[in-house]
């Protein structure tokens, strides 16, 4: 990404690549890539009419095939879990919590395809033994948007395969107690899941693994 942009943390889970506001030294190309940016990536209720047809439709097409957006791929990270790790930021929100850092990657069409090439490129960085990882980081976004889980479940399921002895971590904003079965067969694939949504008003930079102390980190296997 250009000079304009900079990594933004929100707690575990919620880093998010984001545009430095404007400031008086931009340039017009600037300004113009700012406006670009933003109105590619606004938030979904700030949409027309048009585009909310637009969006419903992507998200029964995501639900019956195993297609996502991702935001950011790290091959290498050492902060979002324990140990090295390969973390995939997927795009699709539906939470909207006050004080997210990572708006643009609440719309489903933001950011890239996540494609078959990807996932492979996914597994074989977690099987490459010159860097060992000890697992894989699932973000966003939501990881368990609706419109996410059909490839998302096809991920962890060729994780766990393929790729015996890596842990998986995935954050959510939906509460364990509260997910439909689609979304907890990715749950029983994993290690460890964080959820709930990010409250600003708990939030807590001591806090390890999550950003506000309603979030709960749960250790599954
Ligand atoms: S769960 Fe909340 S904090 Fe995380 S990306 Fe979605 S809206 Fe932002």
């Amino acid at each position: 990404m250009g000079e304009a942009h900079r990594l933004i943390w929100q707690g575990p889970g919620c880093w998010g690549l984001a545009l430095e506001p404007p400031t008086r030294s931009c340039s017009p190309a600037l300004l113009s890539k700012h406006k670009r940016y933003n109105d590619r990536n606004k938030h979904p209720s700030h949409n027309k009419p048009q585009d909310v047809n637009k969006r419903q439709l992507l998200e029964r097409v995501r639900k019956k095939t195993n297609t996502m957006n991702y935001h950011q791929y790290y091959p290498i990270d050492v902060v979002n879990g324990p140990g090295t790790r390969c973390t995939l930021f997927v795009a699709g929100c539906l939470h909207q919590c006050k004080g997210c850092y990572n708006q643009s990657t609440w719309r489903l069409d933001s950011g890239l395809p996540f494609t078959p090439q990807m996932e492979e490129q996914i597994l074989a960085d977690l099987n490459d033994r010159r860097i060992p990882r000890q697992g894989l980081s699932l973000s966003g976004g939501d990881p368990l948007h609706p419109a996410n889980v059909a490839a998302v479940l096809q991920l962890v399921k060729r994780v766990r395969a393929e790729c015996p002895g890596k842990d998986i971590w995935l954050w959510t904003g939906y509460k364990l107690g509260e997910l439909d079965s689609q979304q907890q067969q990715v749950v029983d694939q994993i290690n460890v899941l964080i959820d709930g949504k990010f409250v600003q008003e708990l939030k807590d930079p001591a806090l390890i693994w999550r950003g506000s102390s309603n979030q709960v980190v749960h250790k599954l296997r």
